[in-house]
């Protein structure tokens, strides 16, 4: 076994390594959450920007067994924002100094939709005058649509690929021809080929996924060559399908701990990407986001999606912020991130260093 304080120095990881980081405990995972936040802070700095989060809508076509808004269930009330709610919020984020937004939504592929995602976009970016970035998290969708919202100004894109072992991504979807590996796997091809910058991420602690498969899933990740990445704990959802799965064998503090440990084994990995800290993680510990922002995130999405419609968004149980309105987030989420001893990269985009890199690279 090789000394941990050696590992914690290299810039190329093997599958042990990676097992060795991710099951490391007491004196040495101390070592590997600073040893990780040292790396983010040569590689990208001390900022945390902010990408104000806009959960459009909760209608869905598809079935995941995992997410509280799934189409199967039926004891949820399904709501489209209006356009002038979407203007609202983005108003919001743009007077408080908020580089980008996000819009999320459940998945839908119609023209309507598509068509509608589009003007969105475009009224965005003139309200913004040009100056918000958007990112978008919508799915899969065709290589048309990804140009379309890309040209209208969209220029990131998130598509969690979930899991990367194919088994267990038929295990968590039902196998209806809607819910392929290799059509994720290609959406996310065709994410990049539109010219987005890239995102993807997984789920962790999900029952019946193994350390060796998470261990993967940080090989894909880096294999995939991503710019962006979005991952946290599984969280259950009493009106899914997945709920009181017998092999669901770790707590909430564990899958919680070993996301950190995922999180900071990436970041040094692929050092200079931006990492978010997602809502899972403070789902689980009040300050799940300043912990993984101390383990080498760089990225947090304030909710500012308009309080009627967050109870509906519930994609897990105990999401938090349900009742508090963006105008109260907006003061926690800063001093949050300051008593992390890291900036608020406000008024900035906040682009992935990692694909500016490969930009200059190309020319
Ligand atoms: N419909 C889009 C975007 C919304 S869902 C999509 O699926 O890509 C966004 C993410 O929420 C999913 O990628 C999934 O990783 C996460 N998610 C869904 N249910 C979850 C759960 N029960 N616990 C933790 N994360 C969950
Ligand atoms: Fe729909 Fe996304 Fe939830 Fe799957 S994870 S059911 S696609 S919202």
């Amino acid at each position: 076994m090789k000394e941990f304080k050696k590992l914690l120095e290299q810039n190329d990881f093997s599958k042990d390594d990676i097992l060795s980081l991710l099951k490391s405990e007491g004196e040495d995972n101390a070592l590997l959450l600073k040893r990780s936040r040292e790396v983010a802070d040569a590689h990208i700095g001390q900022k945390v920007f902010l990408r104000g989060l806009i959960e459009y809508s909760n209608i869905c076509s598809k079935n995941c067994f995992y997410c509280g808004i799934r189409k199967g269930n039926k004891a949820q009330t399904r709501y489209v924002m209006e356009d002038e709610e979407v203007l609202d919020c983005t108003r919001f984020a743009y007077e408080k100094s908020y580089g980008s937004i996000v819009i999320q939504t459940g998945e839908r592929a119609d023209k309507a939709f598509t068509d509608k995602i589009e003007h969105l976009i475009r009224q965005i970016k003139e309200l913004s005058h040009g100056e918000l970035g958007i990112t978008l998290s919508l799915g899969e969708q065709t290589a048309e649509t990804y140009q379309k919202w890309f040209d209208a100004g969209a220029h990131r894109y998130l598509l969690r690929i979930e899991t990367s072992n194919p088994d267990l991504y038929l295990r968590y979807h039902p196998d209806d021809g809607n819910h392929r590996f290799e059509e994720r796997l290609a959406a996310l091809e065709r994410i990049r080929r539109a010219g987005f910058q890239l995102g993807t991420g997984v789920m962790i602690g999900l029952p019946g996924q193994t350390l060796e498969d998470l261990a993967n899933d940080l090989l894909f990740i880096k294999q995939l060559d991503v710019d962006m990445v979005g991952m946290g704990p599984y969280i259950e959802h009493e009106d899914t399908p997945m709920f009181g799965d017998p092999e669901l064998i770790l707590t909430k503090m564990e899958r919680y701990q070993l996301s950190l440990n995922m999180l900071a084994t990436l970041r040094l990995m692929m050092p200079n990407i931006n990492m978010a800290a997602t809502t899972a993680m403070q789902a689980i510990h009040p300050d799940g986001r300043e912990e993984a922002i101390l383990a080498g995130a760089n990225i947090v999405m304030p909710n500012i999606t308009p309080l009627k419609y967050r109870e509906c968004y519930l994609l897990y149980d105990g999401k938090p912020c349900v009742d508090e309105e963006p105008a109260r987030c907006h003061g926690c989420i800063i001093s949050r991130i300051q008593s992390t001893g890291n900036q608020v990269g406000l008024g900035e985009w906040g682009d992935s260093r990692h694909f500016l890199a490969k930009q200059v690279y190309k020319y």
